[in-house]
């Protein structure tokens, strides 16, 4: 009676009738969907294939790395593919439908320490790419081709540097068992012009090493600008393609390593010196980041390698340091392959549930 009047009185001022004076129930928004369960997540090659028990009334549902890679689907599995190799990740799943605006909380985190296969060289030995004059700079591998760890060894650089180029062809003569835990890749030269004159530069007068985009600058010698060079572009090229676990570059005179002193090298910058017999590297002053454009800088911002760079001793005392450093090559990579294990439990573990937000 007393809503019957309230509403003749609000007709009276000309006002709208609400609905909710007509006492109907307003309707409760449905809740969002549970979390998916027993996630799994297991290698599949370079990418990780994600699954889940399927929810009654889901219709699609979207499977994230914590690094942000993701794949939608309306089954109950998916491929989360640009992941990067020997990286760590972990992924949740979560539930949407048509109905309801709010998607589900993310599942349970599943870790999987994502022991990607590399990129796959499907030959033995790959033409990088060519000089400035032409000269072709090849790349060739070593071990066993299956194996997720890579290392990827570069005899030369600066022309007037010659000592790693016989590294190389000591490592090459050597026999690397095709059941190895590691692939093993040598290139000569990536400067062959300049390797024929004996100078530092390539063809048009250019050093390589300055020459890398990212922290490249107009200096001396560092070409007309970032990646100006065809073998600089051709080592980014088959660094990116390689996505090796480490990379080591031979050069001379200074009897020592250097890196770019990431966390990530620190340990095979010491290795490196102490099994080829050079002087201990010397921290910070040897990380050259005062240096514009160098390869191992390039390298460390855009793949996911250590590097060390091998200052073999100047070339009349190198002699004894080449057969050193030649073998020291094999057991870094038998190391590296040992460092990079997977744990004793290698299937998935589920990690406890997260405490999300929706
Ligand atoms: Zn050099």
């Amino acid at each position: 009676m007393k809503s019957l009047i309230i509403g003749v009185a609000m007709a009276a001022l000309g006002l709208p009738l609400s609905p909710a004076v007509a006492d109907a129930p307003s309707p409760d928004p449905l809740p969002p969907l549970a979390a998916p369960e027993s996630v799994t997540a297991t290698q599949a090659g370079q990418n990780v294939a994600v699954n889940w028990t399927p929810i009654t009334g889901a219709t699609s549902y979207t499977a994230t790395a914590n690094t942000g890679q993701s794949c939608t689907t309306s089954e109950a599995t998916c491929l989360v593919t640009g992941l990067l190799p020997r990286v760590s990740y972990t992924f949740t799943v979560t539930a949407a439908d048509a109905t309801r605006s709010a998607t589900s909380l993310p599942s349970a985190a599943v870790f999987v320490r994502a022991r990607l296969a590399a990129p796959i060289v499907d030959a033995d030995r790959v033409l990088v790419g060519r000089s400035m004059r032409g000269r072709e700079i090849w790349a060739i591998r070593q071990g066993n081709p299956l194996a997720v760890n890579v290392l990827l060894s570069v005899g030369q650089m600066h022309g007037s540097e010659p000592a790693g180029l016989r590294v190389t062809d000591r490592i090459r003569a050597k026999e690397v068992p095709a059941d190895a835990d590691y692939q093993l890749w040598t290139i000569r030269s990536m400067n062959p012009d300049g390797a024929v004159r004996s100078n530092r530069y390539n063809a048009r007068g250019v050093d390589l090493n300055r020459n890398f985009p990212g922290t490249w600058a107009r200096q001396y010698r560092t070409g007309s600008g970032p990646a100006s060079e065809p073998e600089t572009r051709v080592m980014m090229r088959f660094l990116r393609k390689l996505s090796p676990t480490g990379v080591l570059s031979f050069h001379q005179p200074w009897d020592t390593t250097l890196s770019v002193c990431d966390k990530r090298s620190a340990d095979w910058v010491r290795l490196s010196a102490r099994l080829m017999g050079l002087k201990p590297p010397g921290t910070p002053s040897n990380c050259g980041s005062w240096l514009p454009g160098t390869m191992n800088r390039w390298t460390a911002r855009n793949t996911n390698a250590w590097f060390v760079t091998v200052e073999l001793p100047p070339s009349y005392k190198a002699a004894p340091a080449i057969p050193r450093a030649a073998k020291a090559v094999i057991t870094i990579a038998q190391r590296m392959a040992v460092a990079d294990r997977p744990p004793v439990t290698p299937t998935p573990t589920v990690i406890p549930t997260p405490t999300a937000t929706p």
